[in-house]
């Protein structure tokens, strides 16, 4: 027998807890599931600077400020992996996990994104000896040594300068000659002196010694001329996945894999909504996933009363 719930939101960090928080202040029943500990990639963030209410906050402190927040009403924290999701009715979708079934006539997907591998030699190898995704994770092991970071945009950049602070220099490979991050947290990175920047530059591969890493190979190319980058850690921010492989049968996916809804987070399926980074759209922040938890949880309550 599956346990019954009013609303299943499926991840816990911030847009599937503040749905939590909003359902269970509407007196609705919720189950909030998460394969892991709650908080999403905000766990994997040093310090956030554009949440309104902080100054500044680490990840971890904000994930727990929002866990309270979304169980402070009643929602149950249910940990699972979700493995399906089977529509039986109008008023019944079943949840299937690994660790047993739940029943709700609504289903918030919020399982947001993961880091994009960059597919090169090496990467594999020495995940774990040298290979990131994670600076507030791993950024620790790699005091006073020196490491590359991989990418462009707001994590390379943000992750690029929390790094700096801990090792002796911080070598920032791009395959462009600009930067896709904010303009404020590029001119933060220009400033420090610890961080350098290899424009037009592709690494190939990344090398070792068999038991950890020791530089990337890189290719210009703009000249094509190759180098060796010498580094004792490589962190790969090079864009995200969406996680929706437990939804592909479902039909609400774009090419990509990201989840299309509307402007209420409704999919093409009546009762399942999904927001947050999943979510096809343009602004993947905390700030866009808090509010699209508030948007679905509007609409699901009116379905759950129309459906009564
Ligand atoms: P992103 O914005 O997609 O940037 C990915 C970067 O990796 C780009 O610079 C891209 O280069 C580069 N890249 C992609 N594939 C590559 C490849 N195969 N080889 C080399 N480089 C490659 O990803 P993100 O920085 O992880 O950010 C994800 C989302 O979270 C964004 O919406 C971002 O705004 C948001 N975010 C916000 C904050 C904040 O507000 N403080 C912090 C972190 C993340 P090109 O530029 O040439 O495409």
């Amino acid at each position: 027998m599956a346990d019954k719930y009013d609303v299943i939101v499926i991840g816990a960090g911030p847009g599937g807890m503040t749905a939590a928080l909003y359902a269970s202040r509407a007196n609705l029943k919720v189950a909030m599931l998460d394969r892991g500990v709650y908080g999403g990639n905000m766990n994997n963030t040093a310090e956030i600077e554009n949440y309104p209410g902080f100054k500044t906050i680490m990840g971890p402190d904000l994930s727990e400020e929002m866990y309270q927040s979304a169980t402070n009403f009643g929602a149950e924290f249910v940990y699972g992996n979700v493995e399906k999701i089977e529509v039986l009715d109008e008023k019944t979708k079943l949840v299937k996990t690994d660790s047993g079934e739940l029943e709700a006539p609504v289903v918030i997907i919020a399982t947001g994104s993961e880091s994009r591998k960059l597919g090169v030699p090496g990467e594999e190898q020495y995940g774990g000896r040298g290979v990131s995704y994670c600076a507030v994770c791993d950024g620790a092991f790699y005091k006073n040594r020196d490491v590359v970071v991989i990418g462009g945009g707001d994590s390379a950049v943000e992750e690029g300068m929390y790094l700096a602070n801990l090792t002796s220099s911080v070598n920032v490979v791009h395959r462009r000659d600009s930067l896709r991050a904010q303009k404020i947290l590029q001119e933060r990175a220009f400033k420090n002196d610890k961080i350098k920047f290899t424009w037009d530059t592709v690494v190939e591969e990344i090398q070792g010694d068999e038991q950890k890493v020791t530089g990337v190979k890189a290719k210009n190319v703009k000249t094509g001329e190759m180098t060796t980058i010498p580094a004792d850690g490589v962190f790969i921010y090079v864009g995200s996945i969406p996680m929706t492989a437990p939804f592909q049968d479902l039909g609400i996916t774009d090419d990509k894999g990201w989840i299309v809804t509307n402007d209420k987070m409704e999919t093409s399926i009546p009762g399942i909504y999904a927001i947050g980074d999943v979510r096809q759209k343009t602004l993947r922040q905390i700030t866009t996933a808090v509010g699209d938890g508030g948007i679905a949880v509007q609409e699901a309550f009116n379905y759950i009363e129309s459906h009564k």
